[in-house]
């Protein structure tokens, strides 16, 4: 079977599909990593990136492919100036010529965070107004996006699969089996500039209200939204079969 012929003229994703491509690519995650970037079968295709701890080896593999790979980074003005600075650091140094800042709705955030203390007593609806929704936009045209999300960072990503469905889209995680130590060997090969924060007992980054430092044997994203019943943004809830998109 071809990508050719599991895509329509203009792609409609579900889980039929992804289902058959995970078959397809079995154990070729790299391949499909190419694929999607290159083969018109796919339609339009974006990498979504927060440019945090891990973003330089999704980031690495993809500029080697194509460096005007459309590059989605949610700027949900609470992003620590470390990774501000990162981002155009680390764009740079990959040749990345279509990094786009996306932002969240001005007026959106005068009705609903006018105190930017939103984040404080609705985690969930701060990350709807200033993560999901600027995605949501700018998903708007691309029938698939490349996350960077891993198995092992914690339990709710343990069943990772290579492709799956979110809404109409189709949504690739080719880092989904790759360990720790794999990514430290990559990053190291390639001489690739680690986030600063990691160093400093970061081993996830998000917003700075709702991250914290991780102490020795604790879950990589135990930082994240410390103290809440909360390990996504939103960003990745799955949708069931039959339901719109959920973002
Ligand atoms: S991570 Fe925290 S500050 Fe950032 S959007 Fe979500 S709740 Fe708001």
């Amino acid at each position: 079977m071809t990508a050719a012929s599991l895509a329509r003229a203009e792609p409609q994703w579900g889980p039929a599909q992804a289902g058959a491509l995970n078959d397809r690519y079995s154990g070729r995650a790299l391949d499909a990593l190419a694929d999607t970037l290159t083969d018109p079968a796919f339609g339009a295709t974006a990498l979504v990136s927060s440019f945090g701890a891990d973003s330089a080896v999704l980031l690495h593999l993809a500029a080697q492919i194509r460096c005007d790979t459309p590059i989605l980074f949610v700027e949900t003005g609470w992003l620590f100036p470390e990774t501000l600075r990162y981002a155009e650091d680390l764009s740079h140094h990959l040749g990345l010529t279509d990094v786009r800042w996306l932002s969240p709705l001005q007026a959106t955030l005068d009705e609903k965070d006018p105190k930017r203390l939103r984040w404080s007593y609705d985690p969930d609806g701060c990350c709807d107004i200033r993560k999901v929704e600027p995605l949501d936009r700018a998903l708007t045209g691309f029938d698939l996006w490349i996350s960077g999300r891993k198995s092992h960072q914690n339990r709710a990503r343990a069943q990772l699969s290579l492709f799956e469905p979110q809404g109409t889209r189709l949504k690739l995680n080719p880092l989904h089996n790759w360990s720790a130590d794999q990514l430290r060997a990559y990053a190291a090969q390639h001489k690739l500039p680690p986030h600063p924060l990691v160093a400093d007992g970061y081993p996830s980054i998000g917003c700075s209200p709702c991250t914290s430092r991780v102490q020795p044997g604790e879950d990589p994203r135990a930082g994240r939204w410390r103290g809440w019943d909360k390990s996504e943004c939103g960003i990745h809830v799955p949708s069931e079969p039959g339901n719109d998109p959920v973002f």
